[in-house]
């Protein structure tokens, strides 16, 4: 069973090696980022089966990303993971309780899934429903209301909505 995961797994597992800059000899170590997603698993109080292993390297492998769960689902489909689409929902919300990933509120149709659960700020390009991080410099929240009596602020996301400017309409 796990031989076959990582069949299925190995494209991505070269995804990661090529992207992170590690020494060849620790890339060449097969299976390591498997059980790095295995112990991140556990420690996140999650018992590491099968689905949770194969959508949790589809999620994770790739950097900072922003799914919905048709995106992981589709994802899923093409590197031939069996799960259905009530499972990714399932898990991606069990992921978010567990702080692996942050849900954010962009859109009322759709839930998208933040990959990096830390504090930062969205470009939202709401035509194509594309979500981008904002740089670190990108804005500066100074000025916020008191809290009301007896809570405190526990966290401040901004999203700057974007549209694509129309083709043909150019400054004189
Ligand atoms: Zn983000």
């Amino acid at each position: 069973m796990l031989d076959s995961l990582m069949s299925n797994l190995l494209p991505l597992q070269a995804v990661l090696n090529a992207r992170a800059s590690v020494p060849a000899t620790e890339a060449g170590r097969r299976g390591c980022p498997l059980s790095d997603l295995r112990d991140r698993l556990r420690r996140a109080g999650l018992r590491p089966t099968r689905q949770r292993l194969s959508l949790g390297w589809l999620l994770f492998g790739r950097g900072d990303r922003h799914l919905t769960a048709e995106m992981l689902y589709d994802e899923a489909m093409r590197a031939k993971v069996p799960v259905s689409l009530a499972t990714v929902y399932n898990t991606l919300h069990q992921f978010t309780e567990a702080g692996l990933l942050r849900q954010l509120a962009l859109d009322g149709s759709k839930a998208y899934f933040d990959t990096n659960p830390s504090e930062h700020h969205h470009f939202f390009l709401e035509d194509e429903g594309q979500v981008l991080d904002m740089p670190d410099c990108g804005i500066t929240v100074d000025s916020l209301p008191d809290a009301p009596e007896g809570m405190e602020i526990a966290g401040v996301e901004v999203i700057v909505r974007l549209r694509r400017r129309a083709a043909g309409i150019r400054k004189a």
